[in-house]
Order: structure tokens, then sequence, then C-alpha cells
């Protein structure tokens, strides 16, 4: 049967402007670098983009290496556009990315040209699209030039191969000089893609002013901590999930008594506020003007339903910002 996406999809999500730019994107954003792979079930990933789409969520974030194996991702996202969201391209905002290993030899990795440009090809091929909405520069590469990276990018827009650039993971200082050399080159940077949770807080100390400074807009990866931050760990490590599995980047010894005792604490706050712990984590990352979107994985359904309604309470006290600003600090 043939998709229609639900009338309702834009009443049901809100948005935010990307820093300076013309695009608003959806408070929630969908990443597909885990179970969209070959190992992981079609129809469920099949299901997940349609229940995004069908809540408003316009945005859908790959890179060449999502899968395993790498570029299945990209792939298996093909088909599903293909068979589902064709009619649908223009309501979207596409992303996908080069920077670390995809395949062998000194071309397959990092910030040169060569990489950039063809990995771009490839993912564009794999996704059978004719272009993609942004192409981002995956992590910083101290030994190629920044303005050979942030050229390459420029190229791949004035190819037509990509609209907007963006760049993941570079510090303040870098993201300060890449904004420079590409605003020089015509192409301003529309969004960085930092690493954001309660546990990881790095962006707070320099990236974000930068980011106003640049008027570059920001979506967060890896939101819940990989599902730390929500309540699934909180009576040991269910089967079936990412800490479970041992094939990601999320070993169980990540979940010890300590993390789960501020989880616990965290939780009965966001039970106050009438919030699972994971709608309260991902609002708490909105709380800044510099994030415009958060940037969830899901591995079913119903997980992004759950972290959809957390755009119902976006407002946070100041007594809950101190209580949850002491757990953290512990
Ligand atoms: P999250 O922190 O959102 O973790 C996702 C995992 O959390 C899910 O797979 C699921 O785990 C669990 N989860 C999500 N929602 C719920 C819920 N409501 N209740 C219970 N558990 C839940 O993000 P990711 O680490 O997956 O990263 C998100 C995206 O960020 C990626 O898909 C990718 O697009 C991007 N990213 C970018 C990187 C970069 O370098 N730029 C690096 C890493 C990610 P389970 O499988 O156990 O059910």
């Amino acid at each position: 049967p043939t998709y229609i996406a639900a009338e309702d999809r834009y009443h049901k999500m809100k948005y935010r402007r990307c820093g300076k730019s013309g695009i608003l994107l959806p408070l929630l954003s969908l990443g597909l670098w885990h179970n969209f792979g070959d190992s992981d079930d079609f129809n469920k990933a099949r299901t997940i983009l349609r229940t995004a789409f069908d809540n408003g969520i316009t945005h859908f974030d790959l890179a060449n290496n999502y899968g395993p194996p790498f570029g299945s991702a990209e792939e298996n996202f093909g088909r599903i556009v293909a068979k589902d969201f064709k009619q649908y391209r223009d309501e979207l905002i596409i992303s996908t990315k080069a920077g670390w290993d995809m395949w062998n030899g000194p071309y397959g990795n990092l910030g040169s040209r060569k990489y950039l440009i063809a990995s771009c090809d490839q993912s564009l091929k794999r996704m059978g699209l004719d272009y993609v909405d942004i192409f981002y520069h995956h992590r910083p590469d101290p030994d190629t030039p920044l303005e050979e990276t942030m050229g390459a990018l420029d190229q791949i827009v004035r190819q037509g191969k990509a609209l907007y650039v963006g760049i993941s993971q570079y510090s303040a200082e870098d993201t300060a000089k890449a904004s420079k050399i590409l605003k020089e080159l015509g192409t301003p940077c529309l969004i960085h893609q930092p690493r954001y949770n309660m546990f990881d807080r790095w962006v707070e100390n320099g990236l974000l002013d930068v980011l106003s400074q640049e008027g570059i807009g920001s979506i967060a990866f890896s939101p819940l901590e990989q599902g730390i931050l929500t309540n699934k760990y909180l009576k040991g490590i269910p089967e079936g999930s990412r800490a479970a599995t041992g094939t990601s980047y999320l070993g169980s010894d990540s979940i010890t008594p300590e993390v789960i005792s501020k989880v616990q604490k965290l939780n009965t706050i966001a039970e106050s506020r009438g919030q699972s712990l994971a709608q309260m984590a991902i609002v708490w990352l909105l709380r800044n003007p510099e994030i415009t979107t958060v940037l969830v994985g899901v591995s079913r359904a119903e997980q992004l339903l759950d972290n959809i309604k957390a755009i119902e309470n976006l407002l946070f006290s100041e007594a809950e910002l101190k209580q949850i600003e002491s757990i953290l600090n512990k």
C-alpha cells in the first residue's frame, strides 16, 4: 500500500530557525546511526521513518558509514525514500557526512577534498538522491588544512550536490576558523552537530557562544547518552537494548551504580514534571537558544512517540534547573 503522510503532521511539531538562515528545523530530528543497517529489520526501520514524518519530523540525519556494514543505512534509507517519500522530497531535510573511516587506503578517511567529494557522490548514489540538504564534515582533521576541507564543502554546494554545509564535533576555536573561511567562500556554515547531553556538556564551554556570534544553528547528537538518560537501565540491562548487544559504542560497563543513582534522581524530577526522563533530557537541551534541534536515535517507533511528547512541556522552573545542576555536578 502506498504511504500517505498524516495530514495534520505540521500541527504536531514545533520548529526553530537554524542560526541565521532560511531553514526551520523540527525540535526533534531523527538519526539513522543505529537501527537502519542490513542487520536490522527493514520494516521496523520503515515504520520509524513514517512515524517520524507523520509527526512533523522533517529532518533525517545520516552518514556515509552508518550501518553496519558501512553504507547500508544510506542504501536502506534510499529504498524507503523510493517507496514512501518520493512525493515528499521537498518537505525533507536530509543530511549526510564524511570524515570517519569509510574505505581502504589513504583517501577514505579524515578531511581531504579527494575524500569528501568522492564520498558525497557515493552517498547520493546509495540514497538515490540528486542532492542532500546538508553535507557535513564529520569530525575535525588536525592534519588537513581547514581551507582544503572547507573548500571541499563549498565545492559540493557549487556542484549542486548539497544545499547547505555543516561541521560536527569541531571545537569552539576550530568552529570560529571554519566559519570565517566558509563565509569568505560564500557558503556560510548552516549548522554544527556536537555531542551534547546532561552527562556530556563540553559545548557549554565556549562552543555555544561561537555559534551565536557566527549565526550558526546546532543539532545535539546522542541527547539521551545512547539510552542511559531514559528509564530503561534503572533495573539492570534489558535484553535487546544497545548496552546489551555488545556490538555498539555503548558498553555495559558504562552503566555503573554511580551513573544509575544519578539517573534515578533525574527520573524523579522528570516524574514530578509529568515527563519521562527521555522527554526531560531532550527539553533540557532545548533550554539553550543555540540548540536548534535534538537528534534522537530510536530502536522502535514507540520510543520516538515518547520522545516527541517532550515538546508538550518545554519550560523549566529555576528550582528544577538548580536541582538538576546539583545532581549533575555531584
Ligand atoms: P540517543 O542518545 O538518542 O540514543 C538512542 C538510543 O536510546 C536508542 O537507540 C534507544 O536505545 C534509546 N532510546 C531512545 N529513546 C528512548 C525512549 N524514549 N525510551 C527508552 N530508550 C530510548 O542518540 P544516538 O546515540 O543514537 O545518536 C542519535 C543520532 O546522532 C545518530 O543516529 C546520528 O544521526 C547522530 N550521531 C552523530 C555522531 C557524530 O559524530 N556527528 C555520532 C553519534 C551519533 P535501545 O537501542 O537500547 O532501545
